[in-house]
């Protein structure tokens, strides 16, 4: 099964990293537009959740709550 079931503080890898150089993106926001913030730098961005589920690669790290 692919993993890609994706939760609210989940930590993410996006197929392109930010221009700061960090590819992991927090997700702050869940809705019909996801919205996501940059470990690095703490830009956060919003998304469409179908545009969002194309362009995330993988979870890495997954909120246990
Ligand atoms: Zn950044």
């Amino acid at each position: 099964m692919e993993d890609k079931e994706f939760n609210l503080h989940d930590v993410v890898e996006m197929k392109k990293q930010h221009p700061c150089g960090t590819n992991a993106w927090k997700i702050i926001r869940m809705g019909a537009d996801i919205r996501i913030k940059c470990e690095g730098c703490g830009h956060s961005v919003m998304i469409p959740r179908n545009e969002f589920s194309k362009k995330m690669k993988k979870i890495l790290v997954k909120n246990e709550s």
